[in-house]
């Protein structure tokens, strides 16, 4: 199998620019803990971390490289809540329920900013604001709607909205208008993975990679097994993600592995007139573009998704045009790096946390997991303790299954996109 290296990390950006960081031995032979973690994304880690911490033996099995998944490839965007916006979680679960699920997912900020202060994590961290440009007139009624239930609802007044011109002196490109929040920012997202990689080790966790758990046999307590070694422990967790296949039916059914490509242009020197507020942007549109600056200048742009497997044959080629047709000013500008990874998407834009018995798992941030995995892989230390009372809440929302099983979820979900992102190409 060919574990979190495909997709061309090793053409990123953020492998080019990566802390030095330990390689960790393959598992070879039985070992036993109390608590064994499949993944080594932020949401294994985090787990992994907060479970040592309380006191837990945890060994921690990766099937490539540690933070070579989603974590250490993706945009890097702060962005605060979850997928669903307020307005919609208040129509779905009431007002209560959606405030406490709100609060939740605020506190993965916190505790983000937590876990890079007290473990002196160098991840290039931006407080700047996360800016969502309106692609269509449209979008601003929207943002009224979300912006009056942020604040009625969720009592979060971090959030405004900004006219076309106001939002363009954040952004250099012309959009009908923006919803700007002034707690998201940005991240060198591979820096703090392997951060909280090294935190978890100092907190006593044992991290195995190239290992990749091949079945998880629970017919007696759990083990965990690979080609050359296994783990038996009490509890598991799976934060396999959109890698982990074959290991849980009842996880793999709920998230549909989505490709998402990313380019990193030159150092710009005009950079700061590119994204005058230095901000993280996103738009409105049901494909999303999203970009940033790097810590040195370069435009770090995400655009396009492909809903088979396979990345395209040039990626480059593929995101060029998203990122030309936002920013014209940076036509034919080089391109140093172009990289993709597998976002995970739930049915309901919610994540998927639970249990199978001893076995926790958490995914389906869809395309809102650089905090949230954090948080995630907290609430299920916290759950294997004992302490059920926030996981309970994530977990009274899990997700539908996909329809039509393995074999149609994939067709039936591309055609649904197909048509979404045909609706997007109208807009503007
Ligand atoms: C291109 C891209 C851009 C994104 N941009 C953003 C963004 O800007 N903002 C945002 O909030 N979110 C973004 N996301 C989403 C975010 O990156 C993810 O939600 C988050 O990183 C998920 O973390 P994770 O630890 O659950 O999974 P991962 O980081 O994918 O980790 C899972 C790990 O499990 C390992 N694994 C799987 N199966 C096995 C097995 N059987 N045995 C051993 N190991 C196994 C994998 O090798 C992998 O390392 C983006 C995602 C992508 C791909």
């Amino acid at each position: 199998m060919n574990f979190n290296s495909g997709l061309d990390i090793e053409r990123s950006y953020y492998v080019a620019t990566a802390n030095p960081a330990p390689c960790h031995p393959r598992l070879v032979g039985e070992i036993d803990a109390d608590l064994v973690v499949v993944g080594g994304g932020c949401t294994g880690l985090s787990a992994a971390l907060h479970a040592a911490e309380r006191g837990l033996k945890v060994v921690l099995i990766e099937g490539g490289r540690v933070g070579w998944g989603a974590s250490g490839r993706n945009g890097g965007q702060m962005i605060i809540g979850l997928c669903k916006g307020a307005a919609e979680l208040v129509k779905f679960y009431g007002r209560e329920r959606a405030r406490a699920l709100f609060d939740l997912a605020f506190e993965a900020w916190t505790l983000m900013l937590d876990v890079i202060q007290r473990h002196a994590i160098n991840c290039d961290l931006k407080k700047t604001g996360h800016l969502i440009g309106a692609v269509s007139a449209g979008d601003m009624a929207c943002f009224e709607r979300e912006l009056d239930c942020l604040t009625t609802v969720m009592n979060y007044p971090h959030m405004r909205i900004l006219s076309a011109a106001e939002a363009r002196l954040a952004v250099d490109t012309p959009y009908h208008g923006a919803l700007f929040d002034a707690l998201g920012g940005h991240i060198h997202p591979l820096n703090y993975t392997l951060g909280l990689a090294r935190a978890a080790v100092a907190a006593g966790v044992t991290i195995h990679e190239n290992s990749a758990v091949r079945r998880l046999d629970r017919r007696s307590g759990i083990k965990a097994e690979t080609v050359l070694g296994a783990v038996r422990a009490r509890n598991a967790i799976l934060a396999g993600h959109a890698l982990l296949k074959d290991i849980n039916t009842r996880v793999e059914s709920r998230i549909m592995p989505i490709g998402s490509y990313i380019v990193a242009t030159e150092p710009l020197a005009e950079a700061a007139a590119v994204i005058p507020s230095n901000a993280t942007v996103s738009d409105t549109r049901f494909v999303v573009n999203y970009y940033r600056l790097s810590a040195d200048r370069r435009l770090l742009f995400g655009g396009g998704e492909r809903y088979t497997p396979s990345p395209p044959p040039d990626i480059e080629g593929f995101v060029r045009p998203h990122m030309e047709r936002t920013f014209p000013q940076l036509k034919g500008r080089r391109i140093d790096y172009a990289w993709g990874g597998l976002v995970s998407v739930t049915t309901s834009r919610l994540p998927d946390v639970g249990r199978d018995g001893d076995v926790y798992f958490a995914h389906g941030y869809s395309g809102q997991g650089v905090m949230l995995s954090t948080l995630a892989g907290k609430l299920l230390a916290e759950a294997i303790a004992g302490e059920t009372a926030r996981f309970a809440l994530f977990e009274g929302v899990n997700p539908m299954r996909f329809p039509g099983g393995s074999a149609l979820r994939g067709p039936l979900y591309v055609l649904g996109m197909l048509w979404y992102a045909m609706r997007d190409r109208l807009k503007r």
